[in-house]
């Protein structure tokens, strides 16, 4: 039977644990996902709670299931970062300017994120950031062939970067751990069974 690690909840044989390097991120990070995404193996969302100390992610299925976290955001000062008509481009003083407290992400495909938006209405009037100069994405083992779309981890790390000047090598250095675990964790950890 396959062992799990109790902490990263990865194969104890690709257990990530001794790369993350916890911190706290300058604004706490809530991601929103979709229920069927929390089963997949590479996704970095689950990357990003290891890392960051204030982050939460909330899985759901319907409206409901969000109820609690809406009640939260509703009481900060929160930014919805997703590219739609009224959003602004994060790299903007427009957005420094806001003083935001908290960073909503929606996970999963974009088909994924955007019925997570039309089911949630109380992210409509949430201030909507994309990116104007997103990096490209190096997270390469689970690449769309639409488009060059960062992967979660990527997206926060980038909003960290150019909203708050904050220091994100923690995160990508991470996802670049996992990352090769899944290109072959022979050769990437020859020193352990
Ligand atoms: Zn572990």
């Amino acid at each position: 039977m396959r062992q799990y690690c109790n902490v990263c909840s990865y194969p104890t044989s690709t257990c990530l644990c001794e790369f993350v390097n916890s911190q706290q991120a300058p604004a706490d990070i809530i991601i929103l996902q979709h229920e069927r995404e929390t089963l997949h193996a590479k996704n970095t969302a689950r990357l990003v709670l290891l890392t960051l100390s204030n982050s939460t992610m909330v899985s759901g299925k319907t409206a409901s299931d969000f109820d609690k976290i809406a009640e939260t955001v509703t009481n900060s000062k929160a930014a919805l970062i997703y590219p739609g008509d009224n959003s602004q481009p994060l790299e903007s003083t427009a957005f420094t300017a806001g003083q935001f407290n908290t960073l909503i992400f929606l996970d999963g495909s974009w088909r994924q994120a955007y019925a997570l938006y039309s089911m949630l209405p109380w992210l409509w009037n949430l201030p909507q950031w994309h990116f104007r100069h997103a990096p490209q994405s190096e997270y390469l083992i689970r690449h769309t062939s639409v488009d060059n779309s960062l992967s979660t981890l990527e997206a926060v790390a980038y909003s960290l970067q150019a909203g708050y000047n904050a220091q994100t090598k923690n995160l990508l250095s991470l996802q670049n751990a996992m990352q090769a675990n899944w290109q072959g964790p022979t050769q990437h950890r020859r020193n352990r069974l």
